[in-house]
């Protein structure tokens, strides 16, 4: 059995999280009997990135706080050396035009790194860039009615990961692509999206990520939302991934302390 790892949470620099201490979700970790803990905050986004602007100050902290985040990351390191391994990270977006405002990140920050999450939350749509899990509401203004059909938006979003892992497959540090299902969040409060369509793409990208040499956030905070139900990556896709010797890494995107491990029964229940 590999190593009980959680491999994708967040901490109080996150404005559309939590604020409570850091050590509340550790302890909740060594509790359940977690050895490895990646902090993955998302880091800063270019000015105006989406234009809605109440929202942009939940996505993500001002660059000035990015130095105080890694400080933070090192001293909780300290503070529980010995009882569970913290690794620092972040969970780098895929910003489609903006591909240098993560390398500038990267270039400054990257001896600090030890784990890259590295997603796509975000696709070009009505008046400019929208997020694809902010609301359903939001996602049928913003994308629907841009894109027209639901085919029309997965296909778009596939598109998009793809050109991620390829991306992603550059980062020199460990880099796992983030909820590569994220498209589904909303899935039962929107159109039906087409099980042949995912499969068809999900697929297409194995050899990809095998090429790339990039692993998988197995992501079970799809089972924690309503209108979703289910994991963001199907067991089918997990396996083959696995048979590939794709890493695939859980991970539990806590947002509050009690979202640490969800999912981890699920996902030992059929990795084993
Ligand atoms: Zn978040
Ligand atoms: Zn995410």
């Amino acid at each position: 059995m590999s190593i009980k790892w959680d491999g994708h949470t967040h901490t109080r620099f996150c404005y559309h999280g939590s604020s409570a201490p850091q050590e509340e979700y550790l302890d909740q970790a060594i509790k359940l009997g977690f050895e490895r803990y990646t902090i993955s905050e998302h880091p800063p986004l270019p000015q105006g990135w989406i234009g809605n602007a109440a929202l942009f100050e939940e996505l993500a902290m001002p660059e000035a706080e990015l130095p105080l985040y890694f400080a933070y990351v090192k001293q909780m390191q300290e503070q529980y050396s010995g009882r569970i391994e913290i690794t620092s990270g972040l969970e780098l977006d895929y910003l489609p035009g903006r591909l240098d405002y993560t390398e500038r990140l990267l270039d400054r920050w990257q001896t600090e790194l030890e784990d890259v999450v590295y997603s796509v939350h975000y696709l070009p749509g009505k008046e400019g860039m929208r997020c694809i899990d902010f609301t359903a509401d939001d996602f049928r203004e913003g994308l629907l009615s841009y894109y027209g059909t639901m085919e029309n938006v997965v296909e778009e979003y596939y598109n998009h990961v793809e050109a991620a892992i390829e991306r992603a497959g550059q980062l020199p540090v460990r880099t796992r692509l983030g909820h590569i299902n994220l498209i589904e969040k909303f899935q039962q409060a929107l159109p039906p999206i087409d099980e042949g369509q995912i499969r068809r793409r999900l697929e297409n990208m194995i050899p990809k990520l095998a090429q790339a040499g990039i692993g998988i956030d197995v992501n079970a905070a799809g089972l924690r939302v309503a209108t979703c139900g289910k994991p963001y990556a199907p067991e089918w896709f997990i396996k083959q991934c696995r048979q590939q010797g794709i890493a695939c890494i859980y991970g539990s995107d806590a947002h509050k302390p009690e979202h640490v491990g969800t999912g981890w029964d699920w996902y030992e229940a059929f990795t084993l």
